[in-house]
């Protein structure tokens, strides 16, 4: 059996005798193979994963788990994170912003690693952020600019 991956998509080779939950089995584990691959191929920004490190460590006792966390272009999100895969990330533009709300940026997205909802229990964690309050507004104030 071979797998190769053109044009983002991920082409597997198999015996014609392999049954069906066999080959859907075998598309699984290697999609999850290049997942990891991928993930390998595109580093956490080093900035970002000391400031999501030591504020895991700080609010949150070390527990949480993330595979990447890094900048990426978005234009009308701070940031993101997948829940399913555990990579956050952040938007270039607030690589410019004062540190304290690009923290309360971390530790929102971190916080989604938990729930991916915008619930009680999400807010009870962000609020673990001293800031948190103080860093809404700010980015409130500069959407309205
Ligand atoms: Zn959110």
């Amino acid at each position: 059996m071979s797998a190769r991956l053109r044009s983002g998509v991920l082409e597997l080779l198999v015996p014609e005798w392999m049954p069906t939950t066999e080959r859907q089995k075998w598309a699984d584990e290697m999609r999850q193979r290049l997942d990891r691959r991928l993930q390998r191929s595109h580093p956490s920004d080093d900035r970002l994963a000391e400031r999501a490190r030591s504020l895991n460590e700080r609010l949150f006792g070390g527990r949480l788990n993330w595979t990447s966390v890094a900048f990426a272009e978005m234009s009308h999100l701070w940031g993101s994170c997948t829940f399913t895969t555990g990579a956050i990330r952040i938007a270039r533009r607030a690589a410019s912003l004062p540190e304290w709300v690009l923290d309360y940026l971390l530790v929102h997205e971190l916080s989604h690693l938990e729930h991916s909802d915008h619930g009680t229990a999400f807010r009870e964690l962000e609020s673990r952020y001293p800031l948190s309050e103080r860093a809404r507004g700010y980015l409130m104030a500069l959407a309205d600019r």
